[in-house]
This record gives C-alpha cells, sequence and structure tokens, in this order.
C-alpha cells in the first residue's frame, strides 16, 4: 500500500486527546503509565496489560489518524458549577493484533471514530505542581507525584483527580471515508472487472472474426473497449451492492442500540435531578464503562473498593479486550432507603482468548448500581493519607480494599457509585 504522510498521536503533544490516544497504545502493549487518563482509566488500562501478562499474550494496538483531524471541535458539551466536559471524536484507524510466542494468532482492522471524554475544572485551580507536605515523612513533595504514594516513605494518599484528564473513551466504526480510501476501495473491484472482461470480450471477438482473417491484436481494440463498460459498469454496481449490504448490516444494529438507550438520559436526570443538578448521564456513562473494565480485568473483582457483589467464578478471566460500542442502557433507576439503586445495561464487544484461539463476541454486560444520596459530588481539591485502622500501614485503598498487612477492610466512606452485581446477558 502507498503510505501518505503517516501522522502519528504523540505522546509528548500538548494536546491532550492526541496524548491520550498515544498513551493508550503503549499502555496497552507495554504497560506504560497513562497519565492523561483519569484514575479509573488508568487503573482499568494497568489491569487490561496485567491480564495480557498473565496470558503470556502480546498485542499490538494502533491508533492511526486518518482523515479528519478537527483540531478543537467536539461535538457534546456539558457543565455543572465546577466541572466542564467536552467529547471530543476524530477518525482513525484502529488496528489490533495478538501474539502467541511471536506469532500472530488474530488480527482485526477498522476504520474507526475515537470519542474521548475531556473533563477540567471551571475555576482553573490547578494543583499538580503545588507542593504538600506528607504528614508522616515530612518531605515537601509535588502533588502530581503523590498520585503514586510518596517517592520517600511509601504513604498512599486518597486524592481527587489532578485535571484536565480523559474521563472516559470509546470507538465507534466509522463509514464515511477520504477521497483515496475511496478511490482505492473501488479501484480494487473496478479493475480486476475491466481486466476480465477486456480478456473475456477480446477472446470472442477473435474466434467470431477468425473467419475473416481478423487477428487477435485487431480484436483487443473492441475487446478493450466493451471490457471498460461492461466491467466498469457491473464493477460499480457490486461496490454500491457490497456497500449498502455492509451500511444495512451496521444500521441495523445501530437502531437496536439506540432504542435500546432512548431515554436513558431523561430517566437518569429526572431522578437524579432531586439531589443535585451535578450528576449528569454522560458522567455516570463513562463512570460505569471504566468501572466495568476494571471489574473484567481485575483477578479478584471481590477485593475492589467499589464492588461490593459476590465472585464472578472467573466468568471474565478469559477476556483480553473489552470494546464499550458508545451505549448505555438504563433499565431501572430508583431510590430507596436513602440510596439510589440502578440497573444498566452496557453494550460491548468483548475478545476472548483460550489456548491461543480468539474470539469477538458482542455482548451485554449487565450492571446493579447503587449510590448513597448523602454524598455529594466533591468540588475543592482534597488530599487524604490513607491508614489501615488495624495496623497503622498505609496502601492504595483507591484500588485494594482489604489491608496487605493485616488483611482489615477498609471503606472509603465517600465512594461514589458502587457495583452491587455484574453479570453478562445475551
Ligand atoms: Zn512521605
Ligand atoms: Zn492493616
Amino acid at each position: 500500500m502507498k503510505k501518505t504522510e503517516e501522522r502519528k498521536w504523540l505522546r509528548t503533544s500538548d494536546d491532550l486527546y492526541e496524548k491520550f490516544a498515544a498513551e493508550l497504545e503503549s499502555g496497552i502493549e507495554t504497560g506504560e503509565k497513562v497519565s492523561s487518563g483519569d484514575q479509573d482509566i488508568k487503573y482499568g488500562i494497568e489491569l487490561w496489560r496485567n491480564r495480557l501478562n498473565k496470558k503470556k499474550l502480546g498485542v499490538s494496538y494502533d491508533i492511526i489518524p486518518r482523515g479528519l483531524f478537527a483540531d478543537s471541535s467536539h461535538s457534546r458539551e456539558w457543565k455543572d458549577e465546577h466541572y466542564s466536559s467536552k467529547v471530543y471524536h476524530r477518525t482513525c484507524r484502529l488496528n489490533k493484533a495478538v501474539y502467541v510466542d511471536g506469532k500472530e494468532v488474530y488480527s482485526n482492522g477498522d476504520n474507526k471514530v475515537m470519542y474521548q471524554t475531556v473533563t477540567d475544572v471551571l475555576d482553573g485551580a490547578r494543583v499538580e505542581d503545588d507542593f504538600y507536605c506528607c504528614p508522616n515523612c515530612g518531605a515537601n513533595v509535588k502533588i502530581g507525584e503523590l498520585v503514586e504514594g510518596c517517592p520517600y516513605c511509601g504513604t498512599f494518599f486518597k486524592m481527587d483527580e489532578l485535571y484536565p484528564k480523559v474521563s472516559g473513551y470509546y470507538f465507534i466504526s466509522d463509514f464515511g471515508e477520504t477521497e483515496n480510501e475511496l478511490k482505492s476501495e473501488i479501484g480494487k473491484i473496478i479493475w480486476p472487472m475491466i481486466i476480465g472482461f477486456s480478456i473475456l470480450f477480446t477472446f470472442v471477438f477473435s474466434v467470431q472474426k477468425n473467419g475473416t482473417g481478423h487477428s487477435l491484436l485487431l480484436s483487443a481494440i473492441p475487446g478493450v473497449l466493451f471490457g471498460f463498460i461492461f466491467g466498469g459498469f457491473l464493477g460499480y454496481i457490486l461496490w454500491v451492492y457490497k456497500k449498502l449490504g455492509k451500511l444495512f448490516k451496521e444500521a441495523g444494529k445501530s437502531i437496536v442500540l439506540l432504542s435500546n438507550t432512548a431515554g436513558s438520559n431523561k430517566k437518569f436526570e429526572n431522578c437524579m435531578k432531586k439531589y443535585s443538578p451535578e450528576f449528569s448521564f454522560e458522567y455516570f456513562q463513562s463512570k460505569v464503562v471504566s468501572m466495568i473494565r476494571v471489574i473484567v480485568f481485575s483477578d479478584n473483582p471481590v477485593d475492589l473498593p467499589f464492588y461490593t457483589g459476590d465472585g464472578v467464578n472467573g466468568c471474565f478471566d478469559d477476556v483480553i479486550d473489552t470494546d464499550f460500542r458508545g451505549a448505555l442502557a438504563l433499565r431501572s433507576i430508583k431510590e430507596e432507603n436513602g440510596k439510589i439503586c440502578a440497573y444498566a445495561d452496557a453494550y460491548m464487544i468483548n475478545t476472548y482468548e483460550r489456548n491461543g484461539k480468539v474470539k469477538r463476541k458482542e455482548e451485554k454486560i449487565n450492571v446493579e448500581l447503587e449510590r448513597r444520596t448523602d454524598i455529594p459530588i466533591d468540588y475543592g481539591f482534597s488530599i487524604k493519607k490513607i491508614q489501615c485502622p488495624g495496623c497503622a500501614g498505609s496502601f492504595d485503598a483507591t484500588k485494594n480494599r482489604t489491608c496487605p498487612y493485616c488483611g482489615n477492610s477498609y471503606d472509603i466512606e465517600d465512594m461514589d457509585w458502587v457495583v452491587k452485581s455484574i453479570k453478562i446477558v445475551k
């Protein structure tokens, strides 16, 4: 294939969208930190890489920019008193491959639109570079560095997000084509047809005219002419037919998705508005998808601080990729005894690997969620040392509910949404 000026999104980019796309690639391929994602996204990708390591799988995950490079355009935007979120999208090609012992066992490539939600604080208070005195050892450390724990004494902190961060992302299929892509795609169908028909007509004419002494060369002139007319015409019809077939198939799927998710937004906001206008469905959707990713890639979900359900019987153990299709259907939402209870279906494409065999499945993941009504969404930046009440040890309680030193369970009291149950529904 011809290589036209290949653009790449870079980790060093000043543009958060491009930075995140590049960090996502290397986070999955090599386990490098995804510093532009929020804490949930970062942890989900870390666990994803762990899963691949555990299964001894190599992957390549390439997001190649193509066509539309909208620099600062965004499709949707919402704001509350303190945060603003914008959804950005650009077209790309997503190429994935899975390797066992260096041998490719699976590959998939598709044109996609990549959506990213970028969340930022409105008042613009950036604390990343502020210094904070570690209450354990007294060292003055930049808050940005404390995310991974105090570099001097290892104390962990529960802190709010250091904005701006990418708080959600997903890919959906892109049927639009750039001019070059269109030309090459039509060409692939039309040229073989033209050549085939030209040979056929040349042959037919030469056989017919043989008695009167026409040479093969003379027959080639009308042969090629007819080849162009018939081959071009039939090739074009075939291309349209193929294209429409694909479009209808995908449109059918989209209609199912749309009809299932219609009204989710309204249902959610009607219920939540009583408590605070700050709750948006978009935030809820990103949060739910991030939590699903973390649970799916966690080897032991019952250890997660935001999961209060039973064990999942290893039903996600073979999942090596989980793609959110951009649609979350809210089945029900209601308040009961100071808690909001919600059921939602997330439309996913899950990729499973077992004994070197890779399979993709379109699946719905049903989650039951709960949130206390008396916990507000946090405003100002807060940072808090995490200390086990049992043994005074410090550990990352945002990732693990039990203390690794004494086994006590530690509750983060101002937990946002928690997942009470999760299952795959067909
Ligand atoms: Zn310290
Ligand atoms: Zn402890």
